[in-house]
């Protein structure tokens, strides 16, 4: 485009744009949001909306596109989703009040930015989550220095979500930077300009916004917390979190322009008084999304969670993530539940009060950022006049947990009486045509009200009688928003019409008319309307501010209803799938003479996620029992489908379940005090970072082996299945071993090599265990046959059998592949490979430095003695997954594998 010949209102336009380069700029233009440029083109595609050209055929023509603005929301909706900002420009005066004159053209500006992080659109928001924006800052930064991916480094992170007011700061090591991130799932992560961390953080499809800002945030902080310094936060000599947080506050009012008053505490956190899950973890366990659709239903978040109010369910969510550390908090919080589990009049009580009360920190966010409807502050005063009556049940309660809630939940009635009598019953979606205010408020509206009554009965009196005197039965007084009031009269009656009439508008049937004793009615009922609705938008205003005296008050509330709701929901699901409460034990207090106490006991446990989803009482419990200084491994063996993963995962989900305070899925439970639950299950390929499933299974081992300790729980389910065989059996077996000697954590290791039974034999704390299945007569065509029935119980000893060609025979192959399929299987089974590790288990085993642990399993002179053809055709077979094969892969495979037998 030219300047020159720019139109003044495109060169308003450009020059606000190149103030918001990162959003899309949506232009108000009378009734439309128009958007110009690069802008209209991306949105457009986005909008599913044409894409127009301003200017046409012109120098200046511009590509365009627009919405009407009454539709704003949804549009806005489909843009921030797609991870886009838009900045809202608005004309800030009325086209009359900017005269006719070219040059002085409406004045617009930004009102606000709307970013993923910061959006209030309920289309957008997931009710039972929060919506958090996380800004960081790396310590080199304040020294100038952009060596970032360094462990050592610390990250200064600021949380907050916008719509509620909870703002958080912590600071971690670059080690559990995304560990961090990926329990916040920050729907936007802010960065200095300068930065450039964002290729470590964790490959979630966050969005990133650069934001430009000087060093030192101090003063921001002491401005908008309006405190003298920043010793009450315990931020004076933490620059690092003074930046991060100073940063984010600052791109926030930069976004939002309004002053954020619901923002109005920081809480320092740390990461170390929580049970560290690590992104794995968090994934494999499927503790709030499913590993293979990433949906909410079938994670464990998704069976716990009974709560009724979405302050509940997003407290529960946080609690999930951060599973507690220390011993007393926990029995807090169990004890909470076991009151509510008791009383069962009480559980119910709470339920249905609850039910009524909707998102209080949501609403007071909207309020707030002066982002409300009345109906959102009728809803709040509905939901805070429900906390007398909880107040009333929690207040009979004994237990610390329940106690503290009832102090944190306010007495509220005077604000709500306040709000009662300030509102109508019935209220309008939008402040925008009044009817809010109630009567007895203000004198000047009930008058004003009052006047345009009357008027509007001395309206229906004119219309009468000018029906009288023109003769005209149908005559009308009508009102439309162009004409004002008129009286129509149809083209039949129209020689009836008196001269006194003045013709205003003429339609195809009808003639509109006025009359001067119309006009002056109708200045006086618009008059009365507009004034009602001036004084009304100023009364609300003032309500709002009244609601935000209260602000903290209303804070601690809803984060207490939200407390009380995790903790009923706890109770529910308990009493619903049969819970107990676990018995919480911790190390320090255990006389060394009592070290089996100090064990890991659980009876009759169960998945609480495939539990919920098996035919009544079909899910079959089984027991587990790890102790701390003696037979700490478990080594499970079973054919595949036996149940040998979801074993693996129900101790992991009871143990977690435990540390945030839950009931668990078992007959009795004793828990030990964990630091982390590490977990290695299922083949999860990370294409996106052109890793292949192996080298992913090989990093998830290694951060195990590095990080665990003595009281974390280890889950490691088919170690090596990514490679050959006997790569696979040998990386496997060290890892045991390592385990053993070295770490000496609680851990169960799933296992379809079951060479390695023999292996955990000779360990001392090891055990053999597995996941039975009985084999049963089954005569097919006269022929005798054995089929094999998983019983899914897990009892002590090994499996030396995989049963991998009966798994197939149930899965349907060919029973001439299955029939082949068992002869090859003898020959193989010439002992090969149990001859190997035989005589490699024979050797004495070396287990003081993990180098030395690879050196004795020299399966390459082993092999060596196997005839090659044969090697090869068993590392085929052991790789051959009959689960997954069609008959007509399988047949392929055969033939392959005959082949291979014949070379
Ligand atoms: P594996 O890891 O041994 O291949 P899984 O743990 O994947 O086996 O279990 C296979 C299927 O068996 C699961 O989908 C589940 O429905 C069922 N299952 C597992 N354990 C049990 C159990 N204890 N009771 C009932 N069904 C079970």
């Amino acid at each position: 485009m030219t300047e020159k010949k720019l139109t003044p209102m495109m060169k308003q336009y450009l020059e606000i744009k190149a103030q918001n380069k990162n959003a899309i700029l949506w232009f108000r233009l009378g009734d439309f949001y128009e958007m110009f440029g690069e802008d209209a083109i991306i949105a457009s595609k986005i909008l599913g909306i044409t894409l127009t050209a301003r200017g046409k055929g012109g120098d200046n023509e511009v590509p365009m596109c627009g919405v009407p603005y009454h539709a704003a929301e949804g549009y806005i909706a489909k843009l921030t989703k797609a991870g886009k900002n838009v900045a809202i420009c608005e004309q800030l005066t009325t086209p009359a009040l900017a005269g006719q004159s070219e040059k002085s053209i409406v004045e617009r500006g930004v009102v606000r930015i709307i970013t993923p992080g910061t959006t209030l659109n309920d289309a957008v928001l997931d009710e039972r989550g929060n919506n958090y924006i996380v800004s960081i800052v790396p310590e080199n930064y304040l020294r100038g220095n952009n060596e970032f991916d360094t462990p050592s480094q610390n990250f200064a992170l600021a949380v907050c979500d916008v719509t509620t007011g909870e703002f958080g700061i912590v600071k971690v090591k670059r080690n559990k930077l995304n560990e961090e991130l990926m329990r916040i799932q920050p729907a936007e992560i802010v960065l200095d300009e300068d930065s450039e961390i964002a290729d470590i953080i964790y490959d979630g499809q966050i969005n990133i916004s650069y934001f430009s800002t000087i060093r030192g945030k101090r003063d921001v902080l002491i401005n908008h917390f309006r405190v003298k310094n920043l010793e009450g936060f315990g931020l004076e000599k933490e620059e690092l979190l003074t930046e991060a947080a100073g940063l984010l506050i600052e791109y926030l009012k930069e976004t939002q322009k309004t002053n954020l008053s619901h923002i109005n505490s920081l809480r320092t956190y740390s990461v170390d008084n929580s049970m560290t899950l690590d992104e794995t973890t968090i994934r494999n366990l499927e503790l709030i999304f499913t590993l293979r659709d990433s949906d909410r239903e079938g994670s464990l978040l998704n069976v716990i969670d009974k709560t009724s109010t979405a302050m509940g369910a997003r407290r529960l969510r946080n609690w999930l993530l951060r599973p507690l550390q220390d011993k007393e908090c926990i029995e807090k919080r169990l004890n909470g539940v076991k009151e509510i589990f008791e009383n069962v009049t009480l559980k119910s009580e709470i339920r249905n009060i609850l039910k009524e009360v909707n998102d209080i920190e949501r609403l007071l966010g909207k309020i707030s950022l002066n982002s409300c409807a009345p109906r959102d502050i009728a809803a709040l005063s509905q939901s805070l006049g429900k906390i007398t009556h909880l107040k009333e049940w929690i207040t009979e309660t004994q237990s610390e947990v329940l106690q503290e809630i009832n102090g944190g939940l306010s007495n509220h009635s005077e604000l709500v009486a306040h709000i009662d009598s300030s509102l109508l019953d019935e209220l309008p979606a939008t402040l925008k045509d009044g009817g809010v205010i109630a009567s007895g408020c203000n004198a000047e509206i009930d008058e004003l009200r009052e006047i345009s009554r009357n008027v509007k009965n001395i309206l229906v009196e004119l219309a009468t009688r000018e029906s009288a005197r023109t003769g005209i039965g149908s005559l009308k007084v009508k009102f439309n928003n162009v004409f004002g009031y008129y009286i129509e009269i149809s083209n039949a009656n129209k020689h009836l019409v008196p001269e006194d009439y003045i013709r205003k508008q003429t339609l195809v049937n009808a003639e509109r008319y006025i009359t001067p004793e119309l006009k002056e009615l109708e200045e006086k009922i618009l008059g009365a309307e507009e004034k009602i609705i001036l004084i009304e938008r100023q009364l609300f205003e003032e309500l709002r501010q009244r609601i935000l005296q209260d602000t903290e008050a209303i804070q601690r509330t809803a984060y207490m209803v939200g407390c009380l709701d995790a903790l009923t929901s706890f109770a529910i699901i308990a009493k619903e799938r049969n819970y107990v409460c676990p018995e919480i034990i911790e190390t320090e207090n255990i006389d060394s003479d009592e070290q089996i106490v100090n064990a890991l006991e659980i009876i009759d446990g169960r998945h609480p996620v495939i539990e919920s989803l098996s035919f009544e009482n079909s899910f079959v419990p089984n027991d587990t029992f790890l102790s701390e200084d003696e037979n700490y491994i478990m080594l499970i063996t079973g054919p595949n489908m036996a149940g040998k993963s979801t074993y693996l995962r129900q101790v992991a989900l009871i143990t977690l379940l435990a540390h945030i305070g839950s009931f668990v899925p078992a007959r009795s439970a004793r828990i030990p005090l964990t630091d982390r639950i590490f977990t290695r299950v299922g083949a999860s390929d990370n294409l996106a970072k052109g890793q292949s499933t192996f080298m992913v299974e090989m990093q998830e081992a290694a951060n195990i082996l590095n990080n665990a300790t003595k009281k974390s729980l280890i889950i490691l389910d088919e170690i090596g299945r990514g490679t050959s065989t006997y790569d696979g059996v040998s990386i496997a077996w060290a890892i045991l071993e390592y385990v053993h000697d070295q770490i000496k954590a609680k851990t169960l290791f799933a296992t379809h090599y079951h060479e390695l039974i023999a292996v955990a034999d000779k360990l001392e704390n090891a055990c053999n265990w597995s996941v039975q299945v009985a084999e049963i007569d089954n005569n097919v065509q006269d022929q005798p046959e054995k089929k094999i029935v998983f019983l899914h119980k897990v009892l002590p000893g090994g499996v030396d059998r995989s049963y991998g060609i009966e798994v197939a025979r149930l899965a349907g192959l060919p029973r001439d592949i299955i029939n082949r399929a068992n002869n090859i299987m003898e020959t193989l089974e010439k002992g090969v490979v149990e001859k190997g590790i035989q005589n490699s288990l024979k050797r004495e085993r070396v287990s003081d430095t993990q180098q030395d642990l690879f050196t004795p399993i020299t399966h390459k002179q082993e092999v060596s003695k196997i005839p090659e053809h044969l090697e090869r055709t068993h590392a085929a077979l052991q790789n051959i997954d009959p689960m997954n094969m069609t008959p007509m892969e399988a047949l392929a495979k055969l033939e392959e594998l005959k082949k291979m037998q014949n070379e």
